[in-house]
C-alpha cells in the first residue's frame, strides 16, 4: 500500500526532517520587528521547491506569503494547509537556556523560537507531501500551502491576500496546525474560534476636572454617564441588551450539544487555573459559555484620580475599554454598528471608537461536518487514540478568512506539545510530536482521498 511506503519514508528520513526544521529555526523571522521575515520566506519556498512543490513568494504591503501547490488532478479533492513562518520577538533573551535562533535538542525537545509556533508545525505538511511525492509518486489529493509572514502581528493582510488570490487558493477544506495538544498529550481537533471586537467608549464632561463640593450637582460627571450607559448594554446575568446583538448567533446543533455534555470538566482544578475557589456551573454550561456564546467584556476603565490620598474631583473625562467576544455568524462590523446605534439612542454624548488592532471574525465548522470524522480517523490511525473535539477556542485566530472569503470550512489539528512555551522564552517542540505531526498529515491526505472517492465529503469550490 502506498500509505505504508509513505510512513516508512517518514521514519527513514527523521534526522533529515529535523535538520530542515533546524534550518528554518536558524533564520529569524520576527514580524513585529521586521527582522529576517523576507529571507525566511525565500528559504521556506526553496525548501518546498527542492521537494518538487511548486512554490512562490508573493509580496503583500508588509510581509510576503509563501504559497505552494502539488496538483494531482484538477478534479481531485483539494486540501489547503495554512501556517505561519513568522515568529514572536524572542525577548527577554536572558531567560533562554540556549539562544532562540540556535536550535538545540535537550531531553527529547527541540528548543528555539518558532519550533512550536509555527515553523515546526507548518513544515510537517510539507514533509508529509515530500514523503508522498518520493514514496508514492505524489499525494492522493491536491495540496495547497499558504504560509503567512505576519500572523504574530495580527494577520493584517491575510484577508486581502486570500481575496486577491481566491482562484489560485480554491480548495475544499482548510487545514491548520497551530497551538498545542491537550496537556495529557491526547490529540485534539479544533473547529473554530470566537471573534473579537475592540471598542472604546469615551465620555467627556467639563473641559477640566472640577471641585466636587463647589461644582458637585452642576458639572456633569462622565463616569456616571458611562456607568448608566453600560448598565443598559448588559444585564447582570451577562445577557447583552443591545438590539439585534443575538440575531445571527448560530444555533447549537444536537452534535454540539452532545459533545458539550461529554467534555472534560473538573470544577475544582479548572477553578484553580483561574485563581478562583469554585466555578458554580456544570461542564456543559462552562464549555458552552467559553466556546459557543458571545461575551461582552469590560477590560479597562480610566478616569479620575487613583493616586495616594484622595482628590475630590468631578473627573472631566472617562474612558471604558471593551472587548466583545463574538461567535460564528456574528460579524464585527454589524455588531459595531449595533453598539453605535444603542449608544446614540441612550446617550449620544458618548463617543464610540473602534480599536482596529486585534479585531477578528469568529469562525466555526459544524461538528457534524463529514471531514471531522475523516480527520479524526487519520489521527486515531497514527496516535492510537480518539481526538478531543474542541467546538471552538475561546480566543481568536484569523481562520475566518477560509469560510468567509474563500468559502471553505476549516479544521485545526495542533501538533505541538501543550507546554511548547509559545510566545515565551525556551519555546520548544517535542521531537516525537514533530514526527507524529508528519505522519498525521500524511495520513490525513490518505483518509480524505478515501472519503472523497466514496463521495462523503462536500466540495465547496471548483479547482
Ligand atoms: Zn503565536
Amino acid at each position: 500500500m502506498s500509505i505504508d511506503r509513505v510512513h516508512r519514508h517518514i521514519d527513514d528520513h527523521r534526522e533529515e526532517s529535523l535538520e530542515i526544521l533546524k534550518t528554518l529555526i536558524r533564520q529569524p523571522s520576527i514580524s513585529a520587528q521586521d527582522k529576517g521575515v523576507k529571507e525566511c520566506a525565500r528559504l521556506l519556498a526553496d525548501i518546498m521547491r527542492k521537494f518538487g512543490i511548486s512554490s512562490d513568494v508573493i509580496d503583500t504591503p508588509t510581509q510576503p506569503v509563501v504559497v505552494g501547490e502539488v496538483c494531482k488532478d484538477p478534479r481531485a479533492y483539494t486540501l489547503l494547509c495554512y501556517g505561519h513562518y513568522d515568529v514572536q520577538p524572542p525577548e527577554p533573551l536572558e531567560l533562554w537556556e540556549s539562544p532562540p535562533f540556535e536550535p538545540t535538542i535537550r531531553n527529547g525537545r527541540l528548543y528555539g523560537r518558532g519550533t512550536g509556533d509555527n515553523k515546526g508545525q507548518l513544515i510537517t505538511h510539507v514533509l508529509a507531501a515530500r514523503a508522498w511525492l518520493e514514496a508514492a509518486g505524489g499525494p492522493p489529493i491536491n495540496l495547497k500551502f499558504v504560509f503567512e509572514g505576519e500572523e504574530e502581528s495580527g494577520s493584517k493582510n491575510l484577508g486581502n491576500f486570500v481575496r486577491e488570490h481566491k482562484a489560485k487558493l480554491a480548495a475544499d477544506l482548510a487545514y491548520v496546525s497551530d497551538g498545542g495538544l491537550h496537556p495529557s498529550g491526547r490529540p485534539t481537533i479544533s473547529l473554530g474560534n470566537r471573534g473579537i471586537l475592540g471598542i472604546t467608549l469615551v465620555a467627556q464632561g467639563a473641559d477640566r476636572d472640577n471641585h466636587s463640593g463647589n461644582k458637585g450637582g452642576v458639572a456633569p460627571n462622565p463616569v456616571w454617564m458611562l456607568v448608566h450607559l453600560l448598565s443598559t448594554m448588559v444585564h447582570p446575568s451577562g445577557r447583552v441588551l443591545i438590539d439585534g446583538f443575538y440575531d445571527h448567533v448560530r444555533p447549537i446543533g444536537p452534535t454540539e450539544q452532545k459533545l458539550l455534555a461529554t467534555m472534560e470538566f473538573d470544577p475544582k482544578s479548572f477553578a484553580t487555573t483561574m485563581g478562583l475557589e469554585t466555578i458554580p456551573m456544570d461542564g456543559a454550561t462552562y464549555w458552552k459559555r467559553i466556546m459557543l456564546e458571545p461575551y461582552f467584556n469590560i477590560n479597562g476603565f480610566i478616569s479620575g484620580y487613583v493616586g495616594p490620598g484622595s482628590k475630590t474631583i468631578i473627573p472631566s473625562r472617562a474612558e471604558c475599554r471593551i472587548d466583545i467576544r463574538l461567535v460564528v455568524d456574528q460579524k464585527t462590523r454589524d455588531i459595531f454598528e449595533k453598539v453605535k446605534a444603542h449608544v446614540k439612542k441612550v446617550d449620544p454624548r458618548v463617543q464610540v471608537l473602534e480599536r482596529g488592532f486585534g479585531t477578528m471574525e469568529a469562525s466555526r465548522t459544524n461538528a457534524d461536518h463529514p471531514a471531522v470524522g475523516v480527520v479524526g480517523r487519520a489521527i486515531k490511525g497514527v496516535r492510537g487514540v480518539e481526538p478531543f473535539i474542541i467546538l471552538s477556542g475561546g480566543g481568536s485566530l484569523p481562520n475566518a478568512v477560509w469560510p468567509n472569503i474563500l468559502g471553505v470550512d476549516h479544521i485545526g489539528v495542533p501538533y505541538a506539545n501543550a507546554d511548547e512555551n509559545n510566545h515565551s522564552p525556551n519555546e520548544n517542540l517535542s521531537v516525537e510530536r514533530f514526527y507524529d505531526g508528519i505522519h498525521v498529515s500524511a495520513q490525513v491526505f490518505q483518509t480524505l482521498a478515501e472519503a472523497d472517492t466514496k463521495g462523503e465529503l462536500p466540495r465547496r469550490s471548483t479547482t
